[in-house]
């Protein structure tokens, strides 16, 4: 069974950490060693800014989690390939994987189109609006004020479109959330999950998930235990229970995952880390089809793919 994995932040804790072992660091919820337990995988790496950095700088920090992508994992694993395009993932060989380059958040091309055309052209695929904070182009999901897109928000996601990329809408607060999906013709929330299950402003309510399935968009529940559940300690039944509720909304074909793996703290309960998903995996077939799980885990995202 092959994984589609649509959000981590291994680059961010390499930007963090220097030293870091990319190939098997004990610190590492995904190291390359994990992804390889498998062929063929696909996993999406977020570039993410955080938000002590000045915005002067933060397009650099962008280049530099960019520059740490190419040099630390394309470059010294060889079978580890840049995925562009879904052609580029049916060219994949038998020992191959495939890595997805995203941006969580548009804090780094602050009122620039021509920043994000350089990301584009760099690799990126997928492009959250926000972070949890207010920036150029929208409000995220911690802004108070719950305030929509920017003018330059709406040319941002006119960018994407024209580039057939993702508008990622995890992070985006409801208003940027509703008017981001007016437009955005290729829409996803890569790591959210339901609020009925989970009272959290970072999850989507039952009308945002309606919505975003009638958009043809993608939802990847996502492993962070405080967006599983309102329990303490969440286990994997937990996640079992988003699976199962977004489904009951219609979700079967539109479902997939966005572990969040590095960039937690705390984890689930059986979802340490990477090497989680092979529980998670035999839970889901006692539930489901061989085929269901299939695309949970791997073919909704890659049948989503709109570049
Ligand atoms: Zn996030």
């Amino acid at each position: 069974m092959k994984i589609f994995d649509a959000h981590c932040d291994l680059l961010y804790k390499l930007w963090r950490e220097p030293d870091i072992d990319v190939f098997s660091d004990e610190r590492l919820q995904v190291s390359i060693s994990k992804l390889q337990e498998r062929n063929n995988n696909i996993q999406c790496f977020a570039v993410f800014i955080p938000e002590d950095i000045p915005f002067i700088n933060r397009m650099e920090v962008a280049l530099q989690q960019i520059n740490l992508f190419y040099q630390r994992i394309l470059k010294k694993f060889p079978e580890i390939k840049l995925i562009k395009t879904k052609s580029d993932i049916n060219l994949l060989s038998n020992h191959e994987m495939g890595a997805i380059l995203t941006l969580e958040g548009c804090d780094a091309i602050g009122d620039q189109l021509n920043n994000l055309q350089i990301l584009y052209h760099l690799g990126v695929r997928s492009v959250g609006l926000t972070w949890n904070f207010a920036n150029l182009v929208a409000d995220g999901a911690h802004e108070k004020r719950n305030g929509g897109l920017t003018n330059f928000g709406r040319m941002v996601i006119r960018y994407l479109n024209e580039q057939r990329l993702w508008t990622d809408l995890s992070h985006a607060c409801e208003r940027s959330f509703w008017e981001a999906l007016d437009i955005a013709e290729y829409p996803i929330a890569s790591h959210s999950n339901a609020y009925s299950i989970c009272k959290h402003v970072r999850n989507l309510k039952d009308e945002q998930i309606v919505a975003l399935l009638k958009n043809n968009g993608m939802i990847g529940v996502t492993f962070v235990p405080y967006f599983t559940s309102n329990r303490s300690n969440p286990t994997i039944s937990d996640v079992l229970k988003q699976v199962e509720y977004i489904c009951s909304l219609g979700g079967e074909t539109q479902l997939g995952f966005g572990s969040d793996f590095d960039g937690i703290e705390v984890t689930i309960t059986g979802l340490e880390n990477y090497s989680g998903y092979e529980t998670l995996i035999n839970e889901l077939q006692k539930l489901y089809s061989e085929e269901l799980v299939h695309k949970f885990m791997y073919r909704n995202f890659f049948e989503h793919m709109s570049y």
